[in-house]
């Protein structure tokens, strides 16, 4: 019997960034180019791609919708939920999603699609650039057309490892999406994941590493329910020697939902400090979560550091603090804004 394996079916949703942007007047004589967003109406950003990539269809048929078309500096709450919508419609068409993104908050809406898609069963590669298609050693082509082969090839491909579930490529590397930290703005590697294993690895074959897993840390409650919905009223707090604690408490904690605070790199605070002990207590008192997350690298289980390694630590657990383990400062930004913003306080 001849079988003959249809070609599959991708859908690419253009949110802007980088990737389209196109080179403005420099704002000063010696100063940089500045990049800008693209006037391009959509349906001309849409021939502009397959111009620019014409290989799209001997991967897979595409179909490329703008979603979007902003630096993602101006990308947020209402966006994410927007776009795991989008791609909620398009589960039964396509084999797989591949979503163009600027690259500054790429992080949070990784994690944010991995919360808002579970389960998440057919592969969102999520992908930017560095340089603009249009310009001379782009990235961006490259960084496409491999997301796409990710994309395209997930559900077919004999390799159990393949990515499924929200992901993200940059380079040559293929990371979990909801563990993904920006590392630089201008060399083409520009992201890691710096407390867990990358999932594949692209140089002339796709080498995949291991099996995408759903490590959004829900999996005790599989039926658990949640709204699209994101509190806005949680602030990121990064500890400094001198942490002005006290101040913060009647600043912050009367306005907040929440707050992510994070911690030195070895899970350690200025627990020395009362007002820090006066702090957490109190946000514990008003039920304001307070989330310890500790930036860093380590491929570790328990992402290396915890506040309960060293003594100058572990007052913050005592005093109330959650530890967010391997999660990076992004990811628990976003679990937090999606558990403080469920309707009923879940
Ligand atoms: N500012 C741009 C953005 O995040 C940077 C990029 O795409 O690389 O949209």
């Amino acid at each position: 019997m001849l079988w003959v394996m249809a070609t599959p079916r991708v859908l690419i949703l253009y949110t802007g960034g980088t990737f389209g942007m196109v080179e403005a007047e420099r704002a000063s004589r010696s100063g940089p180019i500045m990049l800008r967003i693209s006037n391009r109406t959509p349906g001309e950003l849409k021939r502009w791609f397959l111009k620019r990539v014409p290989e799209m269809p001997e991967i897979a048929r595409c179909d490329v919708e703008i979603l979007l078309n902003r630096d993602s500096a101006h990308v947020g709450p209402e966006d994410w939920i927007m776009l795991a919508k989008r791609i909620q419609l398009a589960w039964k068409q396509y084999d797989g999603v591949v979503v163009l993104h600027g690259t500054d908050t790429l992080a949070y809406t990784a994690s944010a699609l991995s919360f808002l898609l579970r389960p998440c069963k057919k592969p969102v590669v999520i992908t930017g650039a560095q340089r603009p298609l249009s310009a001379l050693r782009t990235d961006a082509r490259r960084n496409l057309i491999s997301s796409l082969e990710i994309a395209a090839s997930a559900g077919k491909s004999p390799d159990p490892r393949a990515a499924q579930g929200v992901t993200v490529f940059f380079d040559h590397m293929l990371f979990q999406g909801n563990r993904v930290r920006k590392r630089s703005a201008s060399e083409f590697e520009g992201f890691e994941s710096p407390k867990y294993p990358a999932l594949a690895d692209v140089g002339t074959q796709v080498r995949y590493l291991l099996p995408g897993k759903d490590i959004t840390d829900w999996p005790r409650n599989p039926k658990l329910h949640l709204e699209p919905a994101f509190s806005e009223k949680i602030v990121h707090l990064h500890m400094t020697p001198a942490f002005p604690a006290r101040r913060l408490l009647d600043l912050v904690l009367g306005q907040l939902d929440g707050v992510l605070l994070q911690i030195f790199l070895s899970g350690t605070g200025p627990t020395h400090l009362p007002g820090v002990k006066e702090f957490l207590e109190s946000a514990e008192r008003r039920k304001i979560p307070v989330v310890l997350v500790a930036d860093g690298y380590s491929l570790q289980d328990d992402g290396g550091a915890n506040p309960g390694n060293y003594a100058a630590g572990q007052p913050l657990l005592d005093f109330g603090g959650i530890w967010a383990g391997s999660m990076t400062p992004e990811s628990a930004f976003v679990k937090a804004s999606l558990i403080l913003g469920q309707p009923d306080g879940k």
